[in-house]
């Protein structure tokens, strides 16, 4: 199927999507995707969990999205990536990955509200403002096809379809693959997570490289830790002869005494 093909389908299942979303409305009344309390509409958050959501905004470190203090002019980079910079150019985060949105990202990724892709794509939209402006190819992280038969769906192919429907940009869940099943990172350290996630982790494989040569992409994925996964998956498209890489997650991890109050 070709890329045209794909996106068509897509917005085929989309606009099914918001009729059954409208369908659903009448059979099942919405429920806050935090906590589960009623509320007024469909992917909704009710007062108590939308309050301590952190929305991280500019100033924020131009590689990896790290809020900064200050107002200095122009793109900044945080001390990690002056260090070590990342293998991808661009980073943005919609939200701190923290005590209030950590329920609210597990409850997603482990499928029980998969319906908040739709509410979770916007505010990421809204983050990745720029990137998106300028981008070619929304590229989902893959779950590798065991892991993704279990669950039933991939998070970071849902934000990936959603945010695509929202800004007009093609997506496609068919550039990466992943060679190999990693064991799950959570629990893991920073050393550890890389060691779990090589570079022999993904691949693109042959018949779709033409896609992706010369054009901008941006990868998606629901959270940023340590970076390791999201590296690997920059620097396989990379090789593979992207023009340039860019990361939009949900949340990112952040260090409470950066982020500003
Ligand atoms: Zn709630
Ligand atoms: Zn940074």
């Amino acid at each position: 199927m070709s890329l045209a093909d794909r996106v068509r389908l897509d917005a085929t299942s989309a606009a099914l999507g918001r009729l059954a979303g409208r369908a659903l409305d009448f059979l099942l009344p919405p429920r806050c995707l935090g906590c589960g309390e009623r509320v007024d509409r469909q992917g909704g958050l009710c007062a108590a969990c939308w309050a301590p959501l952190r929305f991280l905004r500019p100033p924020w470190c131009e590689r990896c999205g790290w809020p900064l203090p200050g107002d200095a002019p122009g793109p900044q980079l945080c001390p990690a990536c002056q260090g070590r910079p990342p293998a991808w150019e661009r980073g943005r985060a919609a939200l701190a990955y923290d005590e209030a949105s950590r329920g609210l990202v597990l409850r997603f990724k482990h499928a029980e509200r998969p319906e908040a892709a739709a509410t979770f794509a916007r505010w990421m939209a809204a983050a990745g403002r720029d990137l998106l402006a300028g981008a070619d190819l929304l590229v989902p992280v893959p779950l590798h096809r065991w892991r993704l038969l279990r669950r039933g769906y991939n998070q970071a192919g849902l934000l990936a379809r959603e945010i695509a429907r929202l800004e007009g940009v093609p997506w496609s869940p068919s550039i990466l693959r992943r060679r190999r099943a990693t064991a799950s990172q959570q629990g893991l350290g920073a050393a550890a997570r890389r060691a779990n996630v090589t570079a022999t982790a993904f691949a693109v494989p042959e018949r779709r490289r033409e896609a992706i040569a010369g054009r901008r992409i941006v990868l998606v994925d629901d959270v940023l830790t340590t970076g390791a996964t999201l590296g690997a998956c920059a620097r396989v498209l990379r090789e593979a002869g992207c023009a340039r890489v860019d990361v939009l997650v949900l949340a990112r991890v952040v260090k409470p005494t950066v982020v500003p109050i």
